[in-house]
């Protein structure tokens, strides 16, 4: 089954019009349900393995996988279903929570500049820098713990993090790290329904905690909070997709098409073999022969 441009109507990489609300998370598109989709899944898997297998080779391009999502969207499943046929060995997978003391020290790039992806790598962001715009946009005061120098913290700071953001994600881009970026799109019922999951399943508990009922409190400022970012910081270097994440199932099928699509953009081959290397391949194997 071919998933074509299937990811394209969730893209979003320029931000002029950008509205939240014109993006259904139940959207299925031309799916019907998880065993109808469950080829194009598989292919997607296998087809992302042997791309990366590539990367890997050529040791040129960097690909950074962002996850940003309220509580529940299934980032973690996501990030565990699309990845179950990468080799770990390219492979980094890093989770972003409450900055450390040391994090506090230095700038809100810091932290996730240090673990980038390196060239041949995919690197997958379970939350990012993207914190920034929104769980301390939501919650003020979270700056004061960061130390800035009071005179910098204006009403035009979270435009100055979106510019910053944009800046260095073109820099980024430029250098060969190819970006996308993920919203996990994820409805209040649906939420609702899966925080009663993690309260009722026992192999669930481990997954709630009570500030996630907190936060659901701020579902508002958190859809405004992510309608900005978003708005700001889709660019065609680095565009969003705002997935819809009611339905697992097509979650992983729309991010798998849109890594797929990615990879495939790069054209990537295998190094080729300099006749240098070749005549170096030949005596290796007429020694081998010998023995
Ligand atoms: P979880 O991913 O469910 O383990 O939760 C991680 C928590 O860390 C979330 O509540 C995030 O909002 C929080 N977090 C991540 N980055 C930041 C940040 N820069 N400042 C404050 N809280 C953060
Ligand atoms: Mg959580």
């Amino acid at each position: 089954m071919k998933t074509g441009n299937l990811a394209d109507k969730f893209r979003v990489d320029s931000g002029k019009h950008f509205r939240l609300k014109d993006f259904d998370p139940a959207d299925t598109g031309y799916w019907k349900s998880k065993d109808h989709a469950a080829e194009a899944l598989q292919e997607g898997i296998a087809k992302t393995s042997d791309l990366q297998d590539k990367l890997y080779a050529q040791n040129t391009w960097a690909l950074l996988l962002i996850f940003q999502a309220i509580d529940a969207a299934g980032k973690d499943s996501a990030i565990k279903h699309v990845m179950s046929g990468v080799n770990p060995q390219g492979c980094e997978v890093r989770s972003f929570k409450v900055p450390s003391h040391e994090d506090l020290q230095h700038d809100f790039l810091w932290r996730t500049t240090r673990v980038l992806p390196e060239r041949g790598h995919i690197g997958i962001f379970n939350r990012s820098y993207y914190e920034e715009v929104l769980v301390v946009r939501v919650h003020p005061e979270f700056l004061n713990n960061e130390g800035i120098p009071p005179s910098l913290v204006t009403k035009k700071i979270w435009d100055e993090r979106f510019e910053d953001i944009v800046c260095f994600e073109r820099h980024m881009a430029r250098s060969g790290t190819v970006i996308r970026k993920f919203f996990l799109n994820v409805s209040k019922e649906e939420q609702k329904k899966r925080f009663f999951e993690r309260l009722e399943e026992p192999e669930k508990n481990w997954k709630f905690s009570s500030g996630d009922v907190q936060e659901r409190k701020h579902w508002r400022e958190y859809h405004e909070a992510y309608e900005d970012m978003i708005g700001n910081t889709a660019k065609k270097h680095a565009p969003w997709y705002v997935v819809p994440a009611d339905h697992k199932w097509f979650t992983h099928l729309v991010i798998s098409s849109v890594i797929v699509d990615t990879l495939e953009s790069l054209q990537l081959q295998y190094p080729k073999v300099d006749p240098e290397k070749k005549k170096e391949l030949g005596a290796a194997r007429k020694q081998l022969e010998k023995e």
